[in-house]
């Protein structure tokens, strides 16, 4: 069985690709490292459903502090700060290939996480296992659905803010 290091952006997103690794015969560790949340709270409550997840079914993930402040939106220097983060932790616990939980959303641009992951495990001597999760996407949020698990709207640097107006008796999202 292959042991695989996975970096998880939250517990939602873990949901489906923890399990696709695992029916397909790897070993999977959980690494959560994600300095790009915003704000502080949100952080907290993803940092939490984080761990009532791993809990729930047996992950065993490493939480890393957050060490460094990152640019919003400069989505290439986010995936290789996390990225990067993810592979030294594979690398000192020997763990050979490492992948990543933002593979499974199709707002996230595939081909560059896929060049910067294989760059990067490139200079670590090790693999980046690259997979398009994103085909379970809406099971995904089954999944997260019949947990119970927060679901956040945002992917991480830009809250969106969303104002419910009154309309003829309706609220309506304005963001
Ligand atoms: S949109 Fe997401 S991937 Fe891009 S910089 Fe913000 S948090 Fe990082």
């Amino acid at each position: 069985m292959s042991e695989i290091l996975l970096h998880t952006c939250c517990g939602p997103c873990t949901t489906y690709v923890n399990k696709w690794l695992c029916e397909n015969g790897f070993d999977v560790k959980g690494y959560f490292y994600n300095p790009n949340i915003r704000p502080q709270a949100e952080y907290e409550r993803r940092l939490l459903t984080m761990e009532h997840y791993a809990a729930a079914v047996g992950l065993k993930v490493a939480y890393e502090i957050n060490d460094v402040q990152l640019i919003p939106k400069d989505c290439q220097n986010c995936y290789q700060v996390r990225l990067e983060k993810t592979a030294q932790f594979a690398k000192q616990q020997g763990i050979e290939l490492f992948t990543t939980t933002l593979l499974i959303s199709p707002y996230q641009n595939h081909v560059l996480i896929k060049d910067v992951g294989e760059k990067i495990a490139q200079d670590y001597g090790i693999s980046f296992l690259y997979q398009d999760f994103s085909t379970g996407y809406s099971q995904s949020r089954q999944m997260s659905q019949a947990m119970k698990l927060f679901r956040q709207n945002y992917c991480g640097c830009t809250p969106r803010t969303s104002i419910k107006l009154v309309r003829g008796g309706k609220y309506v999202k304005v963001n």
